[in-house]
């Protein structure tokens, strides 16, 4: 689809909620994409990438920066300790924060590189087993703990159950960063954008229905 139906729809999506137009950012999550197609999107006027792979991000991207000004990369995909400080030299806004060890990590590679991206606690809104994510009744301490650790993260991110109605997932989240005085959120996806900025989704995460199906990972 092009980017333009995409953000269309996310006007209109954020009118029908009363909510003004440019209250939601879009992440064109570009992961395992043939690279014409990214190029195409950027020369759309798209800026603002999500990337699920480090090592992959981190072969794509420095060049295209140099060619394409004002790119903000997002990582929405888990992070490993040991690529944390690769991960902080190279993304804007990291949606992954899902663990003690890794904010410990994390908030040493900021004070060492005296650079911080914008940070998303990844929550388990549905408490599966094989799922990243701090569970909702440990969000709050997560976050304060994390505070603790001179991190500031902006908001939460969740990625629902497949096959589970979203619209649940996303209210249990939205109320979660209310209660940690949190502000964005980070919930929608190909499937379920518009349904995401109905309740309030701050940046929604879309892959597929930009670039359309990818191969699979190897
Ligand atoms: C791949 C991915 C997306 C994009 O998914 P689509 O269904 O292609 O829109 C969004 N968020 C995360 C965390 C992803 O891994």
């Amino acid at each position: 689809m092009p980017l333009s139906d995409i953000t269309a729809r996310i006007t209109a999506a954020c009118r029908a909620a009363g909510r003004a137009p440019d209250a939601v950012t879009l992440i064109a999550v570009s992961k395992l994409q043939p690279p014409e197609r990214v190029t195409a999107v950027l020369a759309e006027g798209q800026r603002v990438f999500g990337e699920n792979y480090v090592q992959e991000a981190q072969r794509k991207w420095p060049g295209w920066r140099g060619e394409w000004p004002g790119v903000e990369l997002h990582l929405v995909g888990p992070l490993q300790g040991n690529k944390a400080k690769a991960a902080v030299q190279l993304f804007d806004a990291i949606h992954s924060l899902d663990r003690v060890a890794l904010a410990e990590r994390l908030a040493r590679v900021v004070q060492a590189e005296g650079r911080a991206p914008q940070l998303f606690v990844q929550v388990n809104t549905g408490a599966e087993p094989q799922k990243a994510g701090v569970l909702p009744d440990e969000a709050e301490a997560f976050v304060a703990r994390c505070r603790t650790l001179d991190l500031a993260p902006a908001g939460l991110m969740c990625i629902p159950p497949e096959g589970d109605d979203p619209v649940p997932h996303f209210r249990l989240l939205g109320r979660l960063a209310r209660d940690c005085g949190l502000d964005m959120l980070s919930v929608g996806m190909s499937a379920d954008f518009e349904a995401a900025i109905a309740e309030g989704a701050t940046h929604v995460r879309v892959g597929s229905a930009i670039f359309g199906d990818r191969p699979a990972k190897d």
